[in-house]
């Protein structure tokens, strides 16, 4: 199987997300809204005053100007959240603080900036401009003239009732957030969160911390998975770790399965060697779809699926190689896509960018090869890019470190590096995509 085909494989075994449950808007960030959103009032919902000043009638201060100021009578205040207690006639204003209702008769403002506070005859009670803290003042004299509309927000002018605010398919950011709160909505519908059961496998596998023995290491793949699926959108429940006895990998898969999960992802265990039960478990359980994908590294990856108990859309079932490179990678590239559909998502990729790789790397022929390489940035930490706008990167740890065991390189990695299928040994200096890996 290309590494094409696999996907396309893999896709084909999710037909559509999750289904939508309801989130309030604090518990929204980072969801993937479920259906379309439209605003369910118009914003702003009346008309009112984008400044501290007065609300008068524009054709009374057509001629103002500094060297001759019009006076206005001041008949009236409001505040945000106030109810205009007056309305504006000939030759008279309201004083008006911002996001306060404009009072009827009024068609514009004029900011506090471009007024003198004055008693009744016309007196000065203080400089121009001060602030519309101040008592109220029986009169005003306006500076400038003022435009018609001028600093009104009319109703509407951002939302109207029935516009759509947030497309299904988009992940809830703060400005998702904060729209659809001003569009008079408390709560979005979402996709449920993907649940993915985790299995490591491995007679030398030991809960991270613990004892190791003679021959055990640290399972990295159970939390780094954890981890991964908590990145993809999904949450992920823990099935422990399974010594290489089909008897007990297959029960842990079926208490895995009797979860009722949308997937399970195993690591180990789908090679040749004779402790490998995965695929064995998965055929038992369910049905294998394909079993080696054409990629580097990663290539003993298995996919199925196993009827939900209950019924539904099938489990997905996904057994990952065990070097923990080649778990990271697959998880990569064929679990992370499948979890985002489900999810929901429109987007299923990483952002993709096209890099120059500085170092020679060999690679297997036939398979496309996923490297792990780190961007060359300037002294203010942004990547460099040569004249035709290519990032430059270089291999994590040479070309030892690219080796599918080495998780210190990995650690160092922030992107992948494609190299394809017709590509022997990737040139010193050669281009090749790269697939940014966020916070790795
Ligand atoms: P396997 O795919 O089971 O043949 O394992 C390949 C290599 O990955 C072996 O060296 C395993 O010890 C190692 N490995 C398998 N599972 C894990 C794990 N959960 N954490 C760390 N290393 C693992
Ligand atoms: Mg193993």
């Amino acid at each position: 199987m290309s590494a094409d085909e696999a996907l396309a494989a893999i896709f084909a075994a999710v037909p559509k997300p999750t289904e939508p449950e309801w989130v309030q808007l604090a518990d929204a960030l980072g969801r993937v809204a479920a259906e379309d959103v439209r605003s369910a009032i118009d914003l702003p919902p009346w008309d009112n005053s984008a400044m501290d000043g007065y609300a008068l009638r524009h054709a009374d201060v057509a001629d103002a100007t500094d060297q001759t100021p019009v006076p206005i009578t001041v008949i009236g205040d409001v505040a945000a959240g106030g109810a205009p207690d007056a309305s504006v006639g000939r030759g008279t204003a309201v004083r008006i603080a911002t996001g306060a209702r404009i009072p009827d008769g009024a068609d514009s403002v004029v900011p506090v900036e471009e007024t003198t506070p004055t008693a009744a005859d016309g007196t000065a009670l203080g400089p121009r401009g001060r602030d519309a803290a101040d008592p109220l003042p029986p009169a005003i004299l306006v500076h400038t003239r003022v435009p018609l509309g001028g600093s009104i927000r009319r109703r509407a002018s951002d939302l109207q009732s029935g516009t759509l605010v947030l497309r299904a398919g988009t992940t809830v950011g703060r400005a998702s957030v904060a729209i659809v709160a001003g569009a008079g909505h408390a709560a979005l519908s979402v996709h449920r969160r993907p649940i993915v059961g985790i299995l490591a496998t491995g007679d030398e596998i030991r809960a991270p911390g613990a004892e190791l023995g003679v021959s055990g290491i640290p399972d990295s793949n159970g939390p780094a998975l954890f981890a991964s699926v908590q990145d993809a959108g999904g949450e992920g429940r823990s099935l422990g770790i399974a010594r290489d006895r089909i008897e007990e990998v297959r029960s842990r898969l079926s208490a895995g399965l009797a979860e009722s999960p949308d997937a399970i992802i195993v690591s180990g265990g789908v090679s040749v060697g004779p402790y490998d039960h995965v695929r064995t478990a998965f055929s038992e359980l369910g049905s294998i779809s394909f079993w080696r994908a054409a990629v580097q590294p990663g290539k003993p990856f298995v996919f199925g699926t196993a009827p939900r108990p209950g019924g539904g859309v099938p489990v997905l079932l996904f057994g990952l190689p065990g070097n923990p490179v080649s778990t990271f990678v697959t998880f990569e590239l064929f679990v992370r896509p499948a979890l985002r559909r489900l999810g929901g998502h429109l987007d299923h990729g990483r952002p993709v960018d096209r890099a120059v790789l500085l170092d020679q790397t060999p690679k297997s022929p036939g398979r496309r090869a996923f490297v792990r390489v780190r961007a060359d940035r300037d002294d203010r930490g942004t990547p460099v890019r040569n004249g035709e706008g290519r990032v430059i990167v270089r291999l994590v740890g040479g070309v030892s470190g690219q080796g599918s065991h080495v998780l210190s390189a990995l650690a160092e990695a922030e992107a992948l590096a494609v190299i394809p299928e017709g590509v022997d040994v990737h040139p010193a200096g050669g281009e090749v995509d790269i697939w940014w890996l966020g916070c790795p």
